[in-house]
């Protein structure tokens, strides 16, 4: 029994060696994770593309990932899909397991912009678990400043320019009551942190993308 015992030792010491490899490379990137924060219609997906081509950072937009799936007919999208056109938050569950494989796909990012997560704070407390594990944390979170009626206006004038399934008058409602509820609170969750910065999110796209820019504290 005893050379169970030695094989084990040593693959447990190769293992640990490994890891601790990895969390020493990962840390001593500067890695830098923001959030862009706000309600659907602030304008994320638009800036978050600017910022992650501004600075080499990868764009992670949860809501297109998930659009993916579902035009593919993936289970993944099967399962999604009324959820999705209703309007309503996909699970933790799915969310946090996309996450995951997000990370594995892009271990050697200079950084990542979130637009669409976290959405909860349950989402938010597991952002920042995976992240320790890489020895990074999330830096800054930038909310878009926009009222409502001007967020409206914008959602159904893309609902007809794209023809978004989840962009009708009813699911607009449902999207915001759902973002009030659950996603809004965040604000409070990253104030607490002392990284949460509002940037007014109305005018030009470029000056959007400047006020931005000078918000980042790289
Ligand atoms: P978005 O394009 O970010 O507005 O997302 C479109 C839809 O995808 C949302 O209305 C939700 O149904 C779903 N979704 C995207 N991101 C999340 C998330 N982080 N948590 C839960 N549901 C999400």
């Amino acid at each position: 029994m005893a050379w169970i015992t030695t094989d084990r030792a040593e693959i447990f010491l190769i293992f640990t060696s490994w890891m601790s490899k990895l969390i020493i490379t990962n840390s001593k990137r500067n890695m830098f994770n923001l959030i862009l924060f706000g309600p659907p219609g602030a304008g994320k997906g638009t800036q978050a593309v600017k910022i992650a081509e501004k600075f080499n950072w990868v764009h992670i937009s949860t809501g297109d990932i998930l659009r993916a799936e579902v035009g593919q007919g993936t289970p993944l999208g099967i399962q999604v899909k009324t959820v999705m056109e209703a309007g309503h938050l996909v699970s933790d569950e799915l969310l946090i397991e996309i996450m995951k494989s997000v990370f594995l796909k892009h271990e050697h990012a200079e950084g990542f912009v979130f637009d669409g997560f976290p959405r909860t704070l349950n989402q938010a407390q597991e952002l920042d678990k995976m992240l320790c594990r890489l020895n990074h944390s999330v830096k800054q979170v930038l909310s878009l400043e926009v009222d409502e009626d001007e967020l409206v206006k914008r959602l159904l004038k893309r609902a007809m320019e794209q023809g978004r399934t989840d962009d009708t008058e009813e699911v607009i409602k449902n999207r915001l009551v759902q973002y009030h509820a659950h996603t809004k609170p965040l604000q409070q969750y990253y104030r607490e942190k002392g990284i949460y910065t509002e940037v007014h999110g109305v005018g030009g796209i470029n000056d959007i993308f400047e006020s931005l820019c000078k918000a980042i504290k790289k």
